[in-house]
């Protein structure tokens, strides 16, 4: 119909969803575009969470966009409201505020979240989780009276989490059952760079170790007991297994899930009005042969625009992998590697 305002729908305004929004917005003036998000902040970097705990950028320095921009834009910005399903033949998606949305197109970049190991699921509340602001909060908040931190994983979150929590002045044990420091593994000469560089700052390396059990020790320590028999004790404790896309709320939607979403290179799944970016979509790999979630914040902002622009044009922008960015971890660049 000619003069119809078309309805764009993006669940998760993160880097991914964010830069989709806009590439729609640049695309149709004219469009309705809703970011919704579960969050109750405004759109942030969480690349820049371990700066919010030492404390060299507040939560106004991490934002996305500032707080007006999205008004300026003419997006409209739910915060607060989490989607818990979607309809491909009825094309909206209910929300946890018993509210349905009906949209033309959609874009689900919901992001990863983190795993507890399964053996440590018990332990749940005694854990720090560093995946959002709400997060990085309480562990700032756990600081001022932490003399030592014990983390298990591996990867950009336990990393950034050791790193931080080192110069915030704590003792820091990095705990990871196999010998590799990074997702997806780093050939070894490279495994080894990065574990010189942990070591080399302090940070006591248990490698081939896990955490067998956790005790409350009083109010606020921990004993926490390795595999080994060896314990220590600490005031904050951090234990992951992995991330995994959060598309939990999909399983009976009709969108095509392996890990992820599975996208082609135009970022579209195969329902033809539902598209996927960022930590939450799996694209094909060419040299793997198959299809891989990417990481990274520098790939979900260029999903998120080449996804916005095929959504509201004619499919005609693909993913352009050489144009795809290394991220930094423990101050050093590593590639996100689903290109090599
Ligand atoms: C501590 C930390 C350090 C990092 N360091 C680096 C780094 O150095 N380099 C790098 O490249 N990357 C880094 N990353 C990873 C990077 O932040 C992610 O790759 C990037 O944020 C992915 O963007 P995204 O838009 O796909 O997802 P996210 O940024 O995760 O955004 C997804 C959004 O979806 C929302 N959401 C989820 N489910 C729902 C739902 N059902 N309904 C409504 N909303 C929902 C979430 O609240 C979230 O706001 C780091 C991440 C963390 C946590």
């Amino acid at each position: 119909m000619p003069g119809k305002k078309r309805k764009y729908v993006i669940i998760g305004a993160g880097v991914a969803g964010v830069a989709a929004a806009l590439a729609i917005r640049e695309q149709d003036g004219n469009a309705s575009v809703t970011l919704v998000d579960e969050e109750a902040d405004f759109p942030y970097y969480r690349f820049l969470l371990g700066d919010v705990i030492l404390g060299t950028k507040d939560e106004l320095g991490i934002l996305i966009k500032g707080e007006d921009f999205f008004d300026e834009k003419g997006i409209r910005l739910r915060r607060g409201q989490k989607v818990l399903k979607l309809s491909v033949d009825g094309k909206y998606v209910f929300l946890s505020n018993n509210e349905r949305l009906a949209y033309d197109a959609i874009l689900i970049s919901v992001g990863r979240r983190e795993i507890i190991p399964a053996h440590l699921k018990k332990y749940s509340p005694w854990l720090s989780l560093f995946s959002s602001l709400e997060d990085t909060l309480k562990i700032k908040s756990l600081i001022p009276r932490a003399k030592r931190a014990v983390l298990r994983g591996k990867g950009f979150n336990a990393l950034e989490l050791a790193r931080v929590l080192l110069r915030s002045g704590l003792e820091v044990a990095l705990v990871t059952p196999d010998r590799r420091l990074n997702y997806p593994s780093l050939p070894e000469e490279e495994n080894e760079q990065l574990r010189r560089l942990i070591t080399d700052a302090g940070i006591i390396l248990e490698e081939g170790e896990d955490i067998n059990r956790i005790e409350k020790d009083g109010m606020d320590t921990y004993r926490v007991e390795l595999l080994s028999g060896e314990t220590m004790e600490a005031e904050i404790v951090f234990a992951s297994g992995g991330f995994a896309p959060k598309v939990d709320f999909l399983h009976d939607s009709g969108v095509y899930l392996n890990q992820g979403v599975i996208v082609d290179d135009y970022m579209q799944s195969t329902s033809e009005s539902v598209f996927a970016a960022g930590d939450c979509a799996e694209i094909y790999h060419p040299a793997l042969k198959r299809y891989w979630v990417n990481l990274g914040y520098p790939n979900a902002r260029t999903q998120g625009t080449v996804a916005g622009k095929n959504m509201a044009g004619e499919l005609l922008i693909k993913l352009d992998i050489d144009k795809m960015k290394p991220y930094t971890i423990f101050g050093r660049e590593l590639y996100a590697r689903w290109w090599d």
